[in-house]
């Protein structure tokens, strides 16, 4: 889902967790802000994956890409590669023509939820049914306001079609999480207008059995398995623990 950083880091990242390259398949462009396609162009070239993106994004990103490698999607089909199935559906944000996925596998649901300004119908729905959800904890109310951005960026941030704070996150948490929910990754955290350690406190004091990841602006998130019954987490120590019920390995974020 989308390329906001350079393919060296990509590459850098992936070394690190000891993912090769050639398990990506496809990338799936959600908006065309620089964030979510910085890298996008020479990541695709290089190494020879579709693209999947609309054609507002595609005409309002400036992305020259190899006609051969662009491939349209909708939010009524969902797209098959490989096991998964990849799910589109249109949100509230400023741009052109903006998705966010969810990524099924074996009747597991992981969902890819950022740049949002409102927690709409289709979020709602969508994350109601995932075991696992990456969603956009972008700024702290507090802190956009006091801050120093001019005033139309704070407005345009905390408009109905900027980004989701960290309380209007928790909200959807608590309320629309269903039972069977495992993970929650915290994303897309401001630089100057959120903190990881104020996320962390805030969805910890409210997670029950779920697990709290921030993911950091600056470095790789670990791989975790998310599976029907039980979670193996896989560190970046290469630490392993066994599971249970080891069962199901459905899918890796
Ligand atoms: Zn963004
Ligand atoms: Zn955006």
């Amino acid at each position: 889902m989308d390329v906001g950083i350079c393919c060296r880091e990509v590459e850098k990242r992936m070394r690190r967790l000891g993912l090769s390259m050639s398990k990506l398949k496809a990338v799936f462009v959600s908006h065309e802000h620089s964030d979510h396609i910085k890298g996008l162009r020479v990541l695709a070239k290089k190494y020879s994956l579709p693209v999947f993106i609309t054609k507002p994004t595609l005409q309002n990103g400036r992305l020259f890409l190899d006609k051969h490698l662009i491939v349209s999607y909708t939010a009524k089909e969902p797209v098959t590669i490989g096991e998964l199935v990849i799910t589109a559906f249109s949100k509230l944000h400023d741009a052109a023509d903006p998705y966010s996925f969810v990524v099924s596998c074996r009747g597991i649901n992981v969902g890819v939820f950022t740049d949002i300004g409102t927690a709409c119908k289709n979020l709602v729905h969508h994350f109601s049914t995932c075991h696992a959800a990456f969603l956009e904890s972008n700024y702290d109310e507090h802190m956009l306001e006091v801050g120093g951005y001019p005033y139309y960026l704070k407005k345009r941030i905390s408009g109905e079609k900027g980004h989701l704070s960290s309380k209007q996150a928790l909200e959807i948490f608590t309320t629309h999480r269903p039972a069977y929910m495992s993970h929650l990754f915290l994303s897309h955290l401001s630089k100057n207008n959120n903190c990881p350690k104020l996320v962390g406190e805030l969805f910890n004091s409210h997670a029950g059995e779920v697990k709290i990841v921030v993911a950091s602006r600056e470095e790789e998130t670990a791989v975790f398995r998310i599976e029907l019954s039980t979670t193996i987490e896989l560190s970046t120590t290469e630490e392993k623990h066994q599971s249970t019920k080891a069962r199901q390995l459905v899918l890796e974020l």
